[in-house]
């Protein structure tokens, strides 16, 4: 007899899940037969895979704990490879390492934890700061032949301040220990940065993974929420795409409350961003207002 899709054994559900982009991975819940909370525990995999290289999987429940404790979060390249997976895009190299944000003066147990797991460490240059980071420190260790790395960034007031503090729309996505975080989601499943204006750049393009797009003409959709031109905030923010994956054994754990929906990390410190001050998007009410502005102005 034929199967119907009622009679797809969650087991299978479990494992079509496994190829499902992160954008449709939430929409699997709705299958019959399906996990409630499928999507968090593929999520949950995930993370624990992209973390396997540069983190014994005896202490990810304390890398979590700890990074929660610290007001953490991972934040670059490796996110973005998370967030790209089982996508038509790629990113264009692989990530050379892993990067954490922390609280400020919060790194401590983290450095103990990083130390335990037979990292030893350099404080880097004042040089490679930015106003926004009090320390960076970059943690080195020989396995399998290879040296894993993490760059440790501790911020001069809280995480979120550091994370907004970078140039490219890119980088400003996380993983905490309860959400994965991107406040630029369009641009970043297109595996697209824009630069954001005024910013100091020091990156060089040879060392992204992701590729650096002038503005947003080539969209075609209204922007709404991912106006470049638009003024964002962390509390309250709409822009911001969040998918949560905090559980275990099918429950969500102490680090991921339900008063906790995600956005405690954004609620830290109150900031106000955006990308620059035009839409060159054709489709956005944004550039018209924008055109209809400039020939008032200077008719
Ligand atoms: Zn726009």
């Amino acid at each position: 007899m034929p199967l119907n899709e009622l009679d797809v054994p969650h087991d299978a559900i479990a494992h079509i899940a496994t190829f499902l982009p992160l954008e449709r991975l939430f929409e699997a819940a709705a299958l019959p037969n399906a996990h409630p909370m499928i999507a968090q525990i593929e999520l949950r995999r995930r993370i624990q895979v992209a973390l396997e290289p540069y983190i014994s999987m005896s202490t990810f429940i304390e890398f979590m704990d700890i990074l929660r404790s610290c007001g953490g979060a991972i934040t670059g390249s490796v996110v973005r490879e998370l967030m790209l997976q089982n996508t038509p895009v790629r990113p264009l190299r692989k990530p050379a390492n892993l990067n954490i944000v922390t609280n400020f003066c919060m790194e401590g147990t983290l450095r103990s934890l990083l130390r335990s797991e037979g990292y030893t460490s350099t404080v880097l240059d004042h040089q490679q700061n930015n106003g926004h980071v009090d320390l960076v420190e970059r943690f080195v260790k020989r396995c399998d032949g290879t040296t894993r790395c993490i760059i440790l960034s501790v911020s001069k007031s809280n995480a979120i301040a550091a994370v907004l503090s970078t140039p490219f729309t890119a980088q400003m996505c996380v993983i905490t220990h309860n959400s994965l975080i991107s406040l630029h989601p369009k641009s970043t499943f297109a595996n697209e940065s824009f630069v954001v204006e005024g910013s100091e750049r020091k990156a060089t393009l040879a060392d992204l993974t992701f590729e650096v797009v002038p503005d947003n003409a080539h969209w075609t959709e209204p922007c709404g929420t991912q106006c470049p031109m638009r003024w964002r905030k962390t509390p309250d923010d709409t822009g911001a795409a969040i998918y949560s994956w905090a559980v275990e054994e099918g429950r969500f754990t102490s680090w991921g409350m339900a008063a906790d929906d995600g956005q405690a990390f954004l609620y830290e410190e109150p900031l106000v961003w955006r990308v620059g001050h035009r839409c060159f998007n054709r489709a956005c009410p944004n550039m018209q207002l924008y055109h209809e502005r400039l020939a008032y102005l200077f008719p």
